[in-house]
């Protein structure tokens, strides 16, 4: 009885799949695909940019994740403990993980997330984080309008489709109080910066681990801000996960 119907359907996705395709094709004719490393063209990453990628490896401090030769807790970590349990990072900010990063924040190349995304997705896995819910670290919302995305909230979606986990974009709020971190490099300045900058706006979380992501880290006190928010929510844990990382 409902055969009809469903070969209806089936016909209407492939027409959409074949419109997908020429349109993708249409939009690499006149807007080439461009490597973000060397210009290259054919893909967002040339195989060559790719395998130069600047991995940050271990050791690591088991909390900041920032390189640690003894692998324990860094001096920093071990004055402020914080409300993270430990953030992990894939690249090191720079070369072309840092273009990378930089075409999708400011220069629209939202096509870029599902690549990084799938690192920081190895990554998770690699380091054997879990968590029951993922959320995006919150843009200063006169930026979201300014960019008109929030680009931590489109690498989330990627990740939480790869791990088949849930993603809560919008529940973790700015408090829109503190100023740009871009400006403030200082760790205890950026601590002050953003001291209750951030809130949760949804059901609380009781009980559960929350992974919290973002494209950069910096020092950890935005995310460590953010942390604090989701605590206070009732999350027991939280991790970090981000693209790249200032070491
Ligand atoms: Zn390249
Ligand atoms: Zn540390």
């Amino acid at each position: 009885m409902n055969s009809a119907p469903a070969a209806t359907r089936a016909r209407t996705f492939a027409v959409v799949i074949r419109v997908r395709d020429v349109v993708d094709l249409a939009l690499d004719c006149f807007f080439p695909r461009a490597c973000v490393g060397c210009g290259r063209i054919g893909s967002y990453m040339c195989s060559c940019c790719e395998a130069d990628l600047p991995f940050l490896v271990g050791p690591l401090c088991p909390r900041c994740g920032q390189p640690q030769i003894s692998g324990i807790l860094c001096a920093s970590c071990a004055v402020h403990p914080g409300s993270i349990e430990a953030i992990r990072s894939v690249f090191r900010f720079e070369g072309t993980a840092r273009r990378a990063v930089h075409e999708l924040k400011y220069h629209n190349l939202r096509a870029i997330a599902p690549t990084l995304a799938s690192y920081i997705a190895t990554c998770m896995t690699e380091a054997g984080m879990t968590a029951d819910v993922m959320v995006p670290v919150p843009l200063h919302p006169s930026h979201e309008r300014l960019r008109g995305y929030n680009q931590a909230a489109i690498l989330a979606r990627e990740v939480g489709k790869l791990h088949n986990m849930r993603v809560l974009p919008r529940s973790l709020r700015r408090a829109g109080t503190s100023t740009s971190q871009v400006r403030t490099k200082n760790v205890e300045e950026r601590r002050r910066n953003v001291r209750g900058a951030f809130r949760w706006a949804d059901s609380p979380l009781l009980g559960s681990t929350v992974m919290l992501i973002d494209d950069v880290c910096t020092t950890g006190a935005t995310l460590d801000a953010c942390a604090s928010a989701i605590r206070e929510a009732g999350a027991t844990r939280v991790v970090a996960l981000t693209v790249a990382r200032e070491v």
